[in-house]
């Protein structure tokens, strides 16, 4: 049981350690009532290209970042209470398999286990926490949540207009309410969404449109739910929303991208807790 696991040393020193491997750039994890459920390394299906990253699950939160050197220091830690998060398995497709969706307010993107084993037991773990969380705290499941963007190997052409090629000079942009990949004059507008950023962020124009007039709420729902099921991610509310592209913060963060992580499998403390 997880619960066993709460005032355990094991349990405090897995924390440590891994809060010691984010060093200074990593926020405190050591906190009374956590647990770390499981750890491995996912690959992350970033803006250009699927890269590793090593994932931390909590029973409240879920940690990940960049390896540096594997068990021993990592990067770029990035954060999603689990209240917030939700699942969605992706069907297999070509090289991409055994992935799922980790939609959250902030931040929604794709991940790969290396196994459809390994990918239930991540999905299993997490929904479990989650529902656990959501239980002991009597909250809703999250509703506002953000996009996953459609990865740019996936638009040659802007996504509203059908005209506009990409080139190195035509860029490509992302609306932070659909996620899909639009031209610059298809997206030159922001629009305020609270749950992203305290900053107006980059909407295409449609999104602008029904965002103004309101048939679209701000906070609302993800409007790309159902339209399609993308791969992709998104800025979470720390990271550049100035609406130039030229950083994704999944691109340029680590100083390394390592080679393949020897110890792929993951890690799972308590497996067999109900
Ligand atoms: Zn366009
Ligand atoms: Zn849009």
């Amino acid at each position: 049981m997880v619960d066993r696991l709460v005032n355990s040393e094991a349990n405090e020193k897995r924390i440590s350690h891994v809060q010691a491997c984010f060093g200074s750039s990593g926020q405190t994890l050591i906190a009374p009532g956590r647990v770390l459920v499981g750890e491995g390394v996912l690959t992350k299906l970033c803006r250009k290209r699927p890269k590793p990253r090593q994932f931390f699950l909590f029973n409240d939160l879920l940690v990940y970042g960049s390896v540096v050197m594997n068990k021993k220091k990592y990067s770029t830690q990035h954060i999603l209470p689990l209240e917030d998060v939700r699942l969605k398995s992706v069907e297999d497709d070509g090289n991409l398999r055994n992935g799922w969706q980790i939609i959250s307010a902030t931040k929604s993107f794709t991940v790969y286990a290396a196994t459809a084993t390994e990918k239930s037991e991540w999905m299993a773990h997490i929904n479990k926490c989650i529902s656990d969380l959501l239980a002991k705290s009597g909250k809703k499941p999250a509703t506002e949540l953000s996009p996953v963007w459609v990865p740019d190997s996936e638009a040659p052409l802007c996504m509203l207009c059908k005209k506009s090629k990409f080139t190195a000079l035509n860029r490509r942009h992302h609306c932070r309410k659909c996620g899909k990949v639009v031209c610059g004059p298809c997206s030159a507008k922001k629009f305020l969404l609270p749950q992203q950023s305290v900053k107006p962020q980059r909407v295409c124009n449609d999104c602008y449109e029904q965002l103004s007039s309101g048939q679209m709420s701000a906070q609302g729902k993800n409007p790309a739910e159902g339209k399609r099921q993308g791969n992709s991610l998104n800025y979470g509310p720390n990271d550049d929303s100035s609406g130039d592209e030229s950083t994704d913060d999944d691109e340029d963060d680590a100083p390394v991208d390592m080679a393949p992580v020897e110890d792929e499998h993951p890690t799972f403390y308590e497996g067999n807790y109900k």
